[in-house]
């Protein structure tokens, strides 16, 4: 699963991908990371597992990883192949929800390439070329499935929805707003279109370090960008990428004493990994021991065997049981064997849903 970086050039971009890698390269050592310079593994972090490890004297912690792409080089002109347009919108097609990063900071020594400091506009600028691209998709689609429903009566539906999805668009819309009608042909279809502008969202308003502190309450910018996004049901997280680039060179400690001059609890890079991953539909479930505590990414609704076979094939293949234990419940009694004797050690079946934070013992056959 993939986060793609989009926004103008100098608005930070770069800036925060370069934070989010150093974060992750520091706290898990995964080999592949890197695999690509626009291309960066993100551990996701978890108290949960810390915990965990302490309370098992364990080895090893690992996190659970997200990767974002840095897709650099959108501007004006994109989806007519403007500069490398075409290629960077590619790019985003690929992923499987976007960072718009959007600049909220004021700076004369950063040039804006539009010449000033206007978040609604910016927003604006991206998204019309995600939309032209989706429209030229459509429109691609419309004149094949035309065809086809000559032949096919059936495509009439989709033919009517392709048209009405179009129409959306060029109000200016997201293709997230639009709501597909309850049909599972025309859900199917809808996602095999692959649209930019229906990708889940978040946006990344770029503050200075002054506007941190109380969430960029201050910042005009900010406002503005809030009401974009709340006019399309997308999150914003503001953040500052300059600082959050000084906090990823350093160490726990260092962070923490850092983050309370600042007067945060948390950094907005971490916030914003953490809603990423659940941007994405995912949930971690917990495996505990002596030598290793780690966390597991799986798609929430995802049931005890599918979740079991993330750790290992055979482990789905052989499954019997699942013991499930919540994380905090297992904290509280201090070891497996106290919350067992309490009776809070579910005994759960092969359509157990695995829950956010469930630390769980898989027993199998092999
Ligand atoms: P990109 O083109 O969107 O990838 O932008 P960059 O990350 O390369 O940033 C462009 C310039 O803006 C660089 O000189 C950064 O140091 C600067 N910059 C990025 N974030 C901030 C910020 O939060 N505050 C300030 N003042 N400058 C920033």
């Amino acid at each position: 699963m993939k986060l793609g970086i989009v926004g103008l050039p100098n608005v930070g971009k770069s800036t925060l991908f370069n934070s989010l890698t150093k974060a992750g390269a520091e706290s898990a050592n995964y080999p592949f990371c890197t695999i690509d310079p626009n291309v960066g593994v993100v551990a996701v972090p978890d108290e949960r597992i810390k915990k965990l490890g302490e309370l098992y004297h364990t080895k090893k912690v690992t996190p659970a990883v997200i990767e974002f792409v840095d897709i650099a080089g959108l501007v004006k002109g994109a989806s007519h192949g403007e500069g490398l347009g075409n290629q960077f919108l590619a790019n985003i097609r690929e992923v499987d929800a976007i960072v718009h990063v959007v600049r909220c900071f004021e700076d004369a020594n950063v040039v804006h390439v539009d010449g000033s400091i206007d978040p609604g506009r910016d927003i604006e600028t991206i998204n019309l070329e995600l939309i032209f691209s989706d429209v030229e998709i459509l429109e691609r689609r419309i004149a094949k499935v035309a065809k086809q429903a000559r032949m096919d009566k059936t495509l009439a539906k989709e033919l009517e929805m392709l048209e009405a999805l179009k129409a959306h668009l060029e109000e200016g819309k997201m293709a997230r707003t639009f709501e597909v009608p309850e049909d599972e042909d025309l859900q199917k279809a809808y996602k095999e279109y692959n649209l930019l502008t229906g990708k889940k969202t978040i946006y990344a308003a770029n503050v200075a370090e002054d506007d941190l502190a109380n969430d960029g309450a201050d910042n005009a910018n900010v406002a503005a960008v809030r009401k974009i996004a709340s006019s399309e049901g997308s999150e914003v997280f503001v953040i500052c990428a300059q600082i959050e680039q000084e906090i990823s060179e350093l160490d726990d400690d260092e962070k923490a004493m850092f983050l309370e001059d600042l007067g945060l609890s948390e950094s907005g890079l971490d916030k914003l990994i953490k809603a990423s991953y659940k941007l994405l539909g995912l949930i971690s479930f917990l495996t505990a021991g002596e030598d290793e505590c780690r966390a597991w990414t799986i798609k929430e609704g995802t049931k005890a065997p599918q979740a079991a076979g993330k750790i290992h094939t055979d482990f789905e293949r052989g499954f019997i049981k699942a013991e499930v234990v919540n994380y905090q419940d297992l904290l509280d009694n201090g070891s497996l064997a106290a919350a067992r004797e309490k009776g809070i050690v579910g005994m759960e079946g092969k359509d157990y849903v695995v829950k956010d934070g469930d630390v769980i013992l898989f027993r199998f056959n092999v």
